[in-house]
């Protein structure tokens, strides 16, 4: 949907906060992730945003889905029915992987022997390698209690060789977020040259490689994307390979829009207070970014600069630090933009007890 297009419609709501999530703008953009990566599974990493039409409009446009929890695969489950699932993340509960069992998951993601010891019954495995492979330049290196090292890898294989009905399937990665295409093609083939020796070796047949997500998005710069067409010609043809991405899928398609309350000037600080808060879109809090915004309301030259914030009791309450901005004044409209991922499903929502944000999905009809 057209940028002026989304802002119109943003200012017709007229009752604030509302997340507005551009739905055309998003299959647009999966589509053209999809064309850019012709030879390579496309799963979406629910946890970046598992709103229930972000999913169904995704779905035409990916092989599959990845969840890292049991609410968001019974979740994705009942939206997307037949969709395969990829279930990972640290610290799977019993009664997680039972449901796992029960809802007939395509991939389990393994993270310990021990969570392989607790394995119900049948299942297409991928255990999930922590590699001490460096990633500078990342914004978050995933080091912590994910996946194994060689000696636990070697356990589960061993493990799984003895236990019908488990396949090792292949290998999983995901080691960094925030990198950008050529960093992340690098990865991809040290991660492929070490995992694809390793599978042969312990009698993997037609084996699997899925190496993450974490795809670049630059909040200072709104206009810039991750440069798919790159990764896609780099990636390599084989094994059967398979990426996970979230922010930089549904990161752009979404908006937090509200209007201001009041405009202060305190010990030579000018402050906007915005209906909702951090509470609503806590994205700028946990990356220590400013917010990218548009005022949609006036449209002066930016002759002052002030901090942005929410209705919180708490200094932390910012969605942008010292900021320039035109006059403000109550009732002013101003739209937060990427707001698509790790946005309202990451942020607290009952702290202080405010309404709730309405949700619009524009379909472009
Ligand atoms: C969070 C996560 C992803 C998605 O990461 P993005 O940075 O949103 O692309 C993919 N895989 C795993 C295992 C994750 O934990």
């Amino acid at each position: 949907m057209s940028e002026s297009a989304l802002q119109e419609y943003a200012v017709r709501v007229g009752s604030y906060p509302a997340y507005i999530y551009d739905l055309p703008g998003l299959a647009e953009h999966a589509a053209a992730i999809r064309a850019a990566l012709p030879g390579t599974e496309i799963y979406y990493a629910a946890k970046a945003n598992p709103d229930a039409e972000i999913l169904r409009t995704l779905a035409p446009h990916v092989d599959g889905v990845e969840v890292s929890s049991g609410g968001e695969l019974d979740h994705v489950r009942t939206t997307l029915p037949g969709m395969p699932v990829a279930f990972g993340g640290p610290g799977k509960t019993t009664e997680e992987l039972s449901l796992a069992q029960r809802l007939k998951v395509e991939r389990i993601h393994v993270e310990s022997p021990r969570e392989l010891s607790r394995l119900p019954g049948p299942a297409g495995v991928l255990l999930r390698a922590n590699l001490p492979l460096a990633t500078p330049g990342a914004a978050l290196s995933m080091s912590g209690p994910f996946g194994m090292d060689e000696d636990d890898l070697r356990e589960c294989a061993r493990r799984i060789a003895g236990t019908p009905g488990v396949e090792l399937r292949g290998i999983h990665v995901h080691l960094a977020s925030g990198l950008d295409a050529p960093a992340m093609l690098d990865l991809a083939h040290k991660v492929r040259a070490w995992a694809v020796p390793w599978l042969e070796e312990h009698g993997v047949t037609g084996p699997e490689l899925n190496i993450g997500g974490g795809m670049a998005v630059d909040y200072t710069d709104p206009e810039a994307r991750f440069d798919w067409r790159t990764y896609g010609k780099g990636l390599p043809s084989s094994p059967r390979l398979r990426i996970e991405p979230g922010r930089a899928m549904t990161a752009y398609h979404g908006w937090y829009v509200t209007d201001v309350i009041d405009v202060k000037t305190t010990r030579g600080e000018t402050y906007v207070i915005l209906r909702g808060g951090t509470h609503h879109l806590r994205t700028p809090v946990t990356k220590g970014h400013d917010q990218p915004f548009k005022v949609l309301t006036a449209d002066g030259p930016e002759t002052t600069r002030a901090t942005l914030v929410g209705q919180l009791c708490t200094p932390k309450d910012v969605f942008a630090r010292d900021v320039p901005v035109p006059e403000l004044a109550t009732g002013d409209v101003i739209a937060f933009t990427m707001a698509g991922a790790y946005a309202w499903n990451i942020s607290h929502h009952d702290f202080l007890m405010h309404p709730k944000p309405a949700f619009h999905y524009l379909r472009g009809d």
